[in-house]
């Protein structure tokens, strides 16, 4: 459904961190695409999976990562 922005908007790093994108065009790529597009776009974003499931995310998932969710708990448990 059209309007229908991802419930983690109000306090995602992707909306509220200038910068937190590298690139600004990239960062409204993702807005439009993911955040602000559809429920079929956003529960597909890996930022939001990755909250879902571990109750946070951390920064270095970007919503079209492609680490699965068991490489991003690698990631965290090896390098955090
Ligand atoms: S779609 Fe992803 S990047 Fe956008 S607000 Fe939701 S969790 Fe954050």
């Amino acid at each position: 459904m059209k309007g229908e922005v991802c419930p983690n908007h109000k306090g995602c790093q992707v909306i509220n961190i200038e910068g937190f994108v590298e690139s600004a065009g990239m960062r409204d790529f993702y807005i439009s695409n993911f955040c602000e597009a559809s429920q079929d776009k956003w529960s597909e974003c890996k930022r939001f999976q990755t909250k879902r499931a571990l109750a946070f995310c951390p920064d270095f998932v970007l919503p079209d990562s492609n680490l699965t969710l068991d490489e991003i708990i690698d990631k965290i448990e090896t390098e955090f």
